[in-house]
């Protein structure tokens, strides 16, 4: 049931922290990797680091913020492998500020970045999906999808909007066989999060001593449920977001 083999996986941010866990995840049940980033040298990084433990990668650089460079970035993939099975909306960014000190185009950079990115390779996953007559997206939310922080309007937005993508996507391709689920990730150690920890005092502990599981999470702890969500085991879950936070939201 959680067999991938034989199918094409594009996870995009898939060349450090989260992205690469679920890649690694998927590489694990069978599937053929594509992992996406900006960054050429982290990709290649990341791709022998897979290759080491004997698992198929390969990468593509793409902003995923620029229409023509996902559409390329398509093109691509179905080129190399005929077919796309998977794709994981990943790639993320933040900027911790208050509302009143966040600059217009900072806003853009993270709406762009984590919200219409998801958009923008979600559409461009459709037709090749609806051609193979199935399909599984993943969204990567955030407990910002559910929650509110001061310093992140911006990001708050894009994840909760991620969510209402994720239920829209869902309800408009369920026929074709295409299932969209959002994953909430808690606090998960990660470059991005180590930034986020330097700039917010107290973030660490807080974390812990809110959090059930009492650690904070690791990337390797979102494969179990990319695999999940990528397989025939999740044909009947769609528009759904799952938390994989250690119970950090319901405590
Ligand atoms: P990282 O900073 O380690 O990863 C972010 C990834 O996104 C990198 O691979 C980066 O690759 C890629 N990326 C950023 N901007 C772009 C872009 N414009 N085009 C293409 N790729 C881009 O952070 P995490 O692993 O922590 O984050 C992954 C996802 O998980 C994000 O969506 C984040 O919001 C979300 N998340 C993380 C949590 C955590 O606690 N860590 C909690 C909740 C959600 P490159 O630099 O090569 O472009």
């Amino acid at each position: 049931m959680f067999q991938l083999t034989g199918k094409v996986a594009l996870v995009t941010g898939g060349n450090g922290g989260i992205g690469l866990a679920m890649a690694r995840g998927l590489a694990r049940a069978g599937a053929t990797v594509v992992i996406s980033g900006r960054d050429a040298g982290k990709s290649a990084a990341a791709v022998a680091a897979l290759a080491a433990e004997g698992l198929q990668a390969q990468a593509i650089e793409a902003d995923v913020t620029d229409e023509a460079a996902v559409s390329r970035l398509f093109d691509a993939v179905l080129q190399r492998h005929g077919s796309l099975d998977m794709l994981v909306n990943n790639a993320g960014t933040s900027v911790r500020k208050q509302p009143q000190d966040l600059s217009l185009a900072e806003w853009h950079t993270v709406i762009d970045t984590n919200l219409t990115s998801a958009f923008l390779c979600a559409r461009a996953a459709y037709a090749p999906m609806r051609q193979a007559g199935a399909g599984k997206i993943i969204n990567i939310g955030s407990m910002l999808s559910i929650l509110g922080a001061p310093y992140a309007s911006a990001y708050g937005a894009s994840k909760g909007g991620v969510v209402q993508l994720t239920r829209s996507l869902a309800t408009a391709w369920a026929a074709d066989n295409i299932q969209v689920n959002a994953v909430l990730p808690g606090w998960i150690d990660t470059a991005l999060t180590r930034k986020a920890r330097e700039q917010v005092p107290g973030l660490y502990e807080r974390v812990l001593g809110r959090t059930p599981a009492a650690r904070w999470g690791e990337p390797a702890d979102l494969a179990g449920i990319a695999v999940f969500l990528a397989s025939s085991g999740s044909d009947f879950i769609t528009g759904t977001a799952i938390p994989v936070d250690g119970g950090y939201s319901i405590a």
